[in-house]
């Protein structure tokens, strides 16, 4: 736990949720109100939301963090259903 650059403050953990059910770790300043992330979390959030394509058999997959198919409620065996727009590919629980 750190104190706040601007006013030295101890920091409170908090968390912040993204999307339903998906949370970040966040340091608040009770006094001025201003929110950092460790570098830690912030690494954690890249990962969760960024994921390299890999083949298997002769397809591409995509895994889904564990953290956002549980917000979903995205078992292994659920049917998802996907959209493709332009450079986007919109996957959703059927
Ligand atoms: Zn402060």
């Amino acid at each position: 736990m750190t104190n706040c650059p601007f006013c030295n403050t101890r920091l409170k953990e908090d968390r912040r949720e993204l999307l339903k059910g998906v949370f970040a770790k966040v340091e608040v300043c009770p006094k001025c109100e201003e929110e950092w992330v460790s570098g830690e979390e912030h690494d954690r959030m890249m990962n969760l939301f960024k994921r390299k394509a890999f083949l298997t058999g002769g397809s591409l997959a995509v895994r889904l963090p564990r953290e956002i198919a549980q917000a979903l409620k995205i078992k292994d065996g659920s049917e998802l259903s996907f959209k493709v727009a332009k450079n986007k590919v919109i996957i959703e629980p059927s």
